[in-house]
């Protein structure tokens, strides 16, 4: 039976036509690019597969935290107001009657400052970025399912249809990257399934013309309440207003779908009514709204296992990389993206399989020690979410003490410093490393 070792051999071989790569990337969102840009930088081959063609609408709330800006900045992506970003200078909490606005931390880390960008320009730019760093990006390129060694059960490419005509196509590669988000199909084929015990969200969003598109914060309302509920009791999410710059905001909401009132609830029709409650500052009348509510699941904290096997690597949503503790997601994606990459470029420089095998297992490894802690603080968080009654103790302890809520907050958008003197940061550090393991 031939090992790995041959398999690897023949896609590397020279000679090879335009359907062999060193690497496959499966979606050309956030992560799929990140991770293409990053192996093409070293001079890998590297093919980015993209079912749509740029640029294509992706539902989302098009806010960035600095941990998202730090990744673009990797890129080399120029994030100035120049360049058509707005920036962010933090967090407005709306809860009840009271409006605590929290700046986004000054760490060694990551930048001061966050950003909002209609996704439909963000994800293009992001995977010309990757064309740019030598990436062999296809559009219109739809990823049917993968081309399995049925021997060793390993990975060795995808078939895909491409174009108008939807020309049917086989890609070959040693390592392919699932990055196809959500729904990944890839995964699927290759058995990588949903951990049922992992907590998954829902989110949807719509835009309004408002006077308040240039709001400097991003703006999270706790109180969401279903209107239908006689006890109206909170639901374990937020709304969010995230103004765009662009005389439109995008308003949306998050929950999480572990309780089981959430899945009664018609969302759609809940961001409607919730936006008709706002003040009239906000100007959110139905003659307002510039796009349909749409919406679609957040799948959370390493929810899909093993993140690498059989020459197969999940990054960002594929993965289930969305943090359980805000419902952030791009941030997240970028660095799997970046992890997996630097774990594939080193496993390509060794000379044996045994050698390559051992290098890739460095992804799972590489996740864990990132999120483990934070994603288990946000497991906490989301268990706390969905029961309405310790959820309001906790809220109504914690707008008691705005010092309680500061830590709340920076622990929630796992933004710390690891060597830093400051008390707080340390004691968020070691907070955020005593979480239990999650196997992948
Ligand atoms: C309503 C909503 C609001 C959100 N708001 C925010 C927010 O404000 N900030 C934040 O950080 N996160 C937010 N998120 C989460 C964020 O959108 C995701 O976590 C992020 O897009 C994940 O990036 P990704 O690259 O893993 O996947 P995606 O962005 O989903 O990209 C996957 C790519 O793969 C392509 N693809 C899929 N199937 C195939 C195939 N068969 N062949 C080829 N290509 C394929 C798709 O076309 C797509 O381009 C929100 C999510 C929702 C639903």
């Amino acid at each position: 039976m031939p090992g790995p070792e041959q398999q690897l051999s023949t896609d590397l071989a020279p000679g090879r036509g335009p359907e062999h790569a060193d690497v496959i990337v499966v979606g050309a969102g956030p992560a799929g690019s990140t991770a293409a840009y990053h192996l093409a930088r070293t001079g890998l081959d590297v093919l980015l597969l993209e079912k749509s063609a740029f640029p294509r609408e992706k539902v989302c709330g098009d806010g960035l935290t600095p941990r998202a800006v730090k990744q673009l900045v990797d890129l080399g992506i120029d994030v100035s107001e120049e360049a058509g970003w707005l920036h962010n200078r933090g967090l407005r909490v709306v809860a009840g009657e009271r409006r605590l606005e929290f700046d986004w931390p000054q760490l060694s880390a990551f930048p001061s400052f966050g950003l909002v960008r209609r996704r439909a320009d963000f994800d293009e730019l992001l995977a010309r970025r990757a064309a740019s760093a030598g990436a062999r990006l296809v559009e219109r390129a739809n990823v049917a399912g993968p081309l399995v060694d049925e021997r060793t059960g390993r990975i060795t490419g995808v078939t895909a249809r491409l174009g108008e005509d939807r020309q049917p196509v086989s890609y070959h590669a040693p390592l392919v990257v699932a990055a196809d988000g959500n729904s990944t199909r890839l995964s699927l084929a290759m058995q990588r399934y949903r951990r049922t015990d992992r907590a998954m969200g829902v989110a949807y969003r719509t835009y309004f013309t408002t006077p308040r598109h240039d709001d400097r914060y991003l703006e999270a309302w706790l109180d969401l309440r279903d209107p239908r509920d006689p006890a109206r009791r909170l639901l374990p999410g937020y709304a969010w207003v995230f103004g765009m710059g662009d005389g439109t905001a995008n308003v949306g909401l998050g929950v999480l779908d572990t309780a089981a009132v959430a899945r009664e609830v018609d969302w759609r029709d809940l961001l409607r009514r919730w936006c008709a409650l706002l003040p009239p500052e906000y100007g959110f009348t139905p003659e307002g709204i510039t796009e349909p509510v749409r919406g679609s699941a957040l799948p959370m904290g390493l929810n899909r296992q093993p993140h690498y096997a059989d020459g197969l690597l999940l990054i960002g949503d594929a993965g289930g990389t969305v943090s359980p503790a805000t419902g952030e997601g791009i941030a997240y994606a970028m660095e799997s993206g970046r992890y997996a990459a630097e774990t594939i470029v080193q496993a390509l420089a060794r000379r044996t399989d045994r050698g390559r095998e051992l290098a890739l297992r460095a992804y799972p490894q590489a996740l864990r020690a990132a999120y483990d802690g934070y994603f288990a603080l946000g497991r906490l968080v989301a268990d706390v979410l969905g029961r309405p009654r310790l959820l309001g103790t906790a809220g109504a302890l914690g707008l008691g003490h705005p010092a309680l809520l500061k830590v709340a907050f920076r622990l929630m958008v796992n933004l710390t410093e690891p060597n830093s003197r400051d008390a707080l940061d340390r004691l968020l550090h070691v907070l955020g490393k005593m979480a239990p393991s999650s196997r992948s």
